[in-house]
């Protein structure tokens, strides 16, 4: 496609228009962000599956086939698979550090979408299949340090991945290489480094650190109780990659050559404490950190090496983090606000 795609953005589009594109996991955070993206470029034959009911999604785009299915199940894989020519798989059961450290068997489920989604995918001569995996696959001993050295990908072996979710990644990494290499179905697979934005998870235990600490900080600034809860001793250092820049990196990668795992990720490295202050920026506050020395923090340190993307496509994400926060803050602010408001009303 070379029409209005090709305007919007630099990707070259081997995808047609018309062909049908599978977004699995559309009514969650990246799948909802995606499924926008690809329709302001111009595809008109989409079709959006989650487990979620569609009322729960966070983006609904008209014009779309939107459809709840689980697909954990084999045949809803086949039934959301049927007549695709192009699946991005952004479907699993997951969250942040909160979520993945006590819910390993849940995480590891997800293996069952993944699987089930390339059978179908097989089934269906699609031609081309997107995985999301993550740097929770990368090996831990490198992870010890937070003046972390930023992560290859090959420091994904030897295998030491996060427990749980990261093995979980990484065997569903190399499922999409085999079937790749022993039945010819393209795969393309992104290790996405943490990911903020608007229209995510900001409460209710699966929020990741960018969406939690603006909560916080609203919720602080809010109730006039000017404190705020930091998980470990906040030392710990993270990259933070805006939704915009992950979704276009995701089309680049879905329409280019490069077969093996990629990293994704911003290397605009933060500890958690700098997080906070950027937020209490934004947010015009100052508040008193409360250390919790036994909550989950992950590993000490991790960023993401951009060499492999910066050769193969000649890119990688550019939106500053301080930018992304602004817009991310923005959209809790209100979420919270209205949520506030209806609570009062009822
Ligand atoms: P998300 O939780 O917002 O979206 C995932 C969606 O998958 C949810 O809407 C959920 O309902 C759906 N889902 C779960 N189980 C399902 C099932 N059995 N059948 C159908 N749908 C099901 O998460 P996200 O941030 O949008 O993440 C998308 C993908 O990217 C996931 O694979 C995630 O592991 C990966 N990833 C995300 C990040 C990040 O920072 N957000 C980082 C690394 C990797």
């Amino acid at each position: 496609m070379r029409n209005r795609a090709r305007d919007l953005c630099p990707i070259y589009f081997t995808m047609s228009n018309g062909d049908l594109i599978l977004v699995a996991g559309g009514g969650g955070f990246i799948g909802g962000h995606l499924v926008n993206a690809l329709q302001r470029a111009g595809f008109d034959n989409i079709r959006a599956v989650d487990r979620k009911p569609i009322s729960e999604w966070y983006q609904v785009c008209d014009g779309v086939d939107n459809r709840m299915l689980d697909l954990n199940k084999l045949e809803a894989c086949r039934t959301a698979a049927k007549d695709a020519v192009y699946i991005y798989n952004l479907a699993a059961d997951m969250g942040g550090m909160g979520f993945i450290e006590l819910n390993k068997a849940a995480c590891m489920l997800s293996v069952l979408i993944n699987t089930h989604l390339l059978l179908a995918a097989r089934e269906f001569g699609a031609q081309r299949f997107f995985f999301s995996s993550s740097a929770c696959v990368y090996n831990g001993d490198k992870q010890r340090d937070p003046n972390v050295t930023a992560l290859k990908e090959q420091d994904a072996y030897p295998a030491l991945p996060e427990d749980g979710y990261g093995w979980e990644k990484l065997f569903s990494e190399r499922m999409c290489r085999h079937f790749r290499e022993d039945y010819g179905l393209e795969t393309r697979v992104a290790r996405y480094h943490n990911v903020y934005g608007p229209f995510g998870t900001y409460d209710g235990g699966r929020e990741k650190a960018p969406a939690a600490i603006c909560r916080k900080v609203i919720e602080a600034k809010l109730s006039g109780r000017h404190e705020i809860e930091i998980w470990g001793d906040g030392k710990q250092t993270r990259s933070f990659m805006y939704i915009d820049d992950c979704v276009r990196g995701t089309q680049m990668m879905m329409n280019g050559d490069f077969v093996d795992p990629i990293n994704l990720g911003s290397s605009e490295l933060v500890s958690i404490n700098q997080l906070v202050e950027i937020v209490e920026e934004i947010a015009g506050v100052r508040l008193k950190r409360i250390y919790n020395s036994t909550a989950p923090k992950g590993v000490n340190g991790r960023n993401s090496d951009n060499t492999l993307i910066q050769k193969e496509f000649a890119w990688e994400p550019t939106t500053r983090l301080r930018d992304g926060m602004e817009k991310t803050y923005a959209w809790i602010y209100d979420q919270i606000r209205a949520n506030k408001r209806a609570l009062q009303v009822a």
